[in-house]
């Protein structure tokens, strides 16, 4: 299969060849078609597989072939991302597939001043890419006109809904033409992700790339069962007798993120810290540098790293077992993407225990345990409940949604949802 025979213009071939892929990824395969066509689409892709260039080709070559009615620049197409880090990534990837075309496209995101924002909308642009939160401070200033738009994606809908995001959705899709193309993207399929499916797609195409919950066979996984006291002393270890010189470790906490940033600093170990309480400033600096090497380790939250397309990432370390599982198969799919292998490393608590039985469950498969000389666990360590990060877990072992209403704010401030878009 070659890029040539999927219909897409010489402009977005000669982009792609640019970018050096020789051939598609198997969602572009599948996907790139069913676009071109003009129907719906539900897709289940993780990030990694290339589906971000399967949406964007095609919709560039849509957009391109329908000029717009009348002078005007409206919006007509919309992406809809959970975080600030992946609505720039999808941003940088529709620059860089578009640019022997004559379309704009912006990003609008919290965390960041509104103006300049207003300005580019105000120039009128084609594509926006946005965070549900910040995309509805826009509507509210009337800065935005959402009523010409004939494209939609949601793009990460199970993390949106899991970062409490369905509200802010509804309220969008209110405001869009009953008539336009919607493409839906999720890693996994829970209840309420085919709910919102069946409430806004029309007769989809469906394109599964990955099988539904199973991590990418890509990356080879391992559990280190280990003291909680005895982790970070593990986990530099690793580092230091591995030499891995790029390691994403996941944290459960902002706090505990920044405590071990910390701590690998004091063993020598160049760390720095992502989460939704440093500036957006802070967070891009930190993710330049990991990507360029000057920092060795990456610490993030779930929402933090949700996304990040770090090329060529061989080391995902969960320091601790995400609450919901999940969690687990984005955290892992930071590495192994677009072909190249990587691995996947937990260490694992006598309190985490449950945690991995229900991974397991989920990825259908048995992570295989190694033990290092040292770090045995002590078995007359008991479990204790775990103190809980951002997810909660209710009774009925679903990830808890967060549908409360946003307190009531005046038209400029920003609604709650958009500061949740950066955690
Ligand atoms: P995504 O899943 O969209 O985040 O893409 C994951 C990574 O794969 C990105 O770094 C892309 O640049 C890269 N990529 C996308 N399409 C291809 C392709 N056809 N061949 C090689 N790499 C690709």
């Amino acid at each position: 299969m070659t890029f040539d025979n999927l219909g897409l213009s010489t402009e977005l071939l000669r982009a792609v060849s640019d970018q050096g892929y020789s051939e598609p990824t198997p969602i572009q395969a599948k996907a790139i078609p069913i676009v071109l066509k003009g129907g719906d689409m539900l897709a289940a892709a993780q990030t990694g597989t290339g589906k971000t260039a399967g949406f964007t080709l095609p919709m560039l070559q849509l957009l391109n072939g329908q000029k717009p009615k009348g002078g005007r620049r409206p919006v007509r197409a919309l992406i809809l991302t959970p975080t600030r880090e992946l609505a720039a990534q999808i941003s940088e990837n529709i620059t860089c597939y578009g640019k022997y075309l004559p379309l704009r496209s912006t990003v609008v995101f919290g965390g960041v001043k509104i103006n300049p924002q207003i300005a580019a909308l105000r120039k009128g642009v084609d594509i926006l890419v946005a965070t549900p939160g910040r995309l509805l401070d826009h509507v509210s200033q009337k800065t935005l006109d959402l009523s010409q738009v004939e494209i939609l994606v949601l793009d990460e809908a199970d993390q949106m809904l899991n970062m409490g995001f369905i509200r802010d959705i509804r309220k969008i899709l209110a405001l869009l033409p009953k008539k336009r193309q919607n493409l839906l993207f999720s890693a996994t399929f829970s209840e309420d992700i085919k709910k919102l499916a069946n409430s806004m797609l029309n007769a989809p195409d469906l394109v599964e790339v990955a099988r539904r919950n199973t991590a990418s066979e890509l990356v080879s996984q391992v559990v280190h069962h280990v003291d909680k006291s005895k982790k970070r002393a593990l986990l530099s270890f690793l580092i230091g007798s591995n030499n891995w010189q790029q390691v994403l470790v996941f944290t459960r906490t902002k706090h505990g993120a920044n405590r071990l940033a910390q701590q690998l600093g004091k063993d020598g170990i160049n760390s720095a810290a992502i989460h939704g309480n440093k500036s957006q400033g802070a967070r891009t600096r930190a993710l330049a540098e990991f990507k360029q090497g000057s920092v060795r380790v990456l610490v993030a939250t779930d929402i933090a790293a949700r996304g990040l397309d770090i090329d060529q990432l061989p080391h995902v370390v969960n320091f601790e077992l995400p609450n919901v599982a999940e969690d687990y198969v984005h955290r892992i799919g930071r590495t192994g993407r677009a072909g190249t292998a990587g691995e996947a490393v937990s260490l694992v608590c006598v309190d985490e225990l449950k945690l991995l039985k229900d991974i397991e469950r989920l990825v259908k498969l048995k992570v295989p345990k190694i033990e290092i000389k040292g770090f045995a666990p002590d078995p007359s360590i008991a479990a204790e409940p775990i103190k809980n990060g951002r997810h909660n877990k209710p009774s009925n072992g679903k990830p808890k949604m967060n549908h409360k209403r946003a307190p009531k704010r005046r038209s400029n401030q920003r609604p709650k949802s958009a500061s949740r878009s950066s955690s």
